[in-house]
């Protein structure tokens, strides 16, 4: 048969998605494209309501485009209580998670179910957690996730060797909180340092982290530049009102203080951010206060997201809304602010030669590849250099 997929959201939806495509690949055709199916697994996000819209339209679209194939939808929007995924037309089958999505179309589950699967041999995501228990009081992703689980430590090594023994150049840590794993006196810093340890030429990259306390082992595991220069370091906001009334566990000095710890040891790491705008109670001032924080942290890109209310969480109830028009226009200076940031970052690394892992090809001797701390470089080659690390000139 032929399967699709249709991923929304974030690098936890992508890692579920690959998964079942590696497994499914053993006996049916994946297709890169969402055309000529026989079945399209859509996989869900919800995190705002644009997120819940672009589902919804995804999967009207799929259908309209394959009118015959069976349509099945799992993934974070698909576990809400109001599950509007059930009494649409379109769908065949609704799951709430991957594991049931296996389970209906497969009896294979092998840990070892990348062996077939024909995607890019480059970059690969490895879950090591799931779920929240911080309840950060705009998040809908702990009711829909449940409780921060930790996946053991044996299947995440054997998960490791697996795929670098497949030839992945880079393994990208992916869960909904990484910074929640733990093995009883286990963190990840440990977890960490186990997969440096038992991997030999992988990059690691490590993908969203909210900014805890981290203990010093974590910081010194920058000294191995196997560990990419690159942090995704969640602000949410640059004021401290905002991140308290957002119930975020640190303030802007303590955020600022992880962001020094990490340059001290590698100046060049880029940190990229995510921004909430136009939370309840954002007024002008707080705002500024917010921008001129992003301004400071030097970030290399920042995800801006217009505050969306979610059912049943504590943000859902609160007065003090900011209007559509203001957050368009927040979210406006926030973006050209990120992108200003980006080309100085650039600017800042201009003239290194760095080691690129090379990912595609754009042309005639053209290839582009990213550093470690994520600058997208051209390179030239007489030979086809896909899928190696090769040492780039960023201009
Ligand atoms: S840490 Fe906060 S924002 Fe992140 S998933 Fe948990 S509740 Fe949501």
């Amino acid at each position: 048969m032929k399967i699709g997929f249709k991923t929304l959201g974030c690098k936890v939806n992508k890692y579920e998605s690959d998964k079942i495509a590696a497994i499914l690949s053993k006996k049916h055709e994946i297709k890169s494209k969402t055309e000529n199916l026989d079945i399209c697994i859509i996989n869900t996000c919800t995190v705002t309501h644009i997120a819940d819209r672009k589902s919804r339209q995804a999967i009207r679209q799929i259908k309209q485009n394959n009118p015959m194939a069976k349509i099945i939808v799992f993934g974070c929007g698909a576990r809400k209580k109001d599950n509007i995924y059930i009494e649409m037309p379109e769908i065949d089958h609704v799951f709430a998670t991957y594991d049931e999505v296996i389970n209906f179309l497969s009896s294979d589950k092998d840990i070892d179910d990348f062996e077939n699967f024909n995607g890019s041999r480059t970059r690969v995501l490895l879950k090591i957690q799931d779920g929240c228990d911080n309840y950060c009081s705009y998040c809908i992703i702990p009711f829909v996730r449940g409780k921060a689980t930790s996946y053991p430590e044996r299947r995440v090594i054997s998960e490791c060797l697996a795929r670098e023994k497949q030839g992945f150049k880079e393994l990208v840590i992916t869960g909904v909180n990484i910074g929640e794993w733990k093995n009883q006196e286990k963190n990840l810093s440990y977890l960490l340092k186990k997969i440096l340890d038992n991997t030999k030429e992988m990059r690691i990259r490590i993908s969203s982290i909210e900014p805890v306390h981290f203990d010093d082992e974590f910081y010194s595991l920058f000294n191995n530049p196997r560990l990419c220069g690159h942090v995704h370091l969640s602000l949410q906001s640059g004021s401290n009102k905002i991140l308290e009334k957002m119930r975020r566990r640190y303030t802007t000095d303590q955020y600022e203080s992880i962001c020094n710890n990490l340059r001290k040891i590698r100046p060049d790491i880029a940190i990229t951010t995510d921004l909430i705008i136009g939370y309840p109670g954002e007024d002008e001032s707080f705002f500024n206060e917010s921008k001129l924080f992003c301004e400071k942290m030097k970030f290399s890109k920042i995800h801006v997201f217009k505050f969306s209310s979610r059912i049943g969480t504590i943000a859902e109830k609160l007065k003090d809304i900011v209007s559509d028009d203001e957050k368009n226009k927040r979210a406006k200076i926030m973006r050209d602010l990120s992108v200003k940031l980006e080309k100085e970052f650039r600017k800042n690394n201009a003239g290194k030669e760095k080691v690129v892992l090379v990912e595609s090809k754009i042309g005639k001797k053209r290839y582009i590849g990213y550093t470690d701390n994520y600058i997208r470089v051209e390179v030239f080659s007489e030979r086809d250099v896909r899928g190696e690390f090769v040492v780039g000139r960023i201009e």
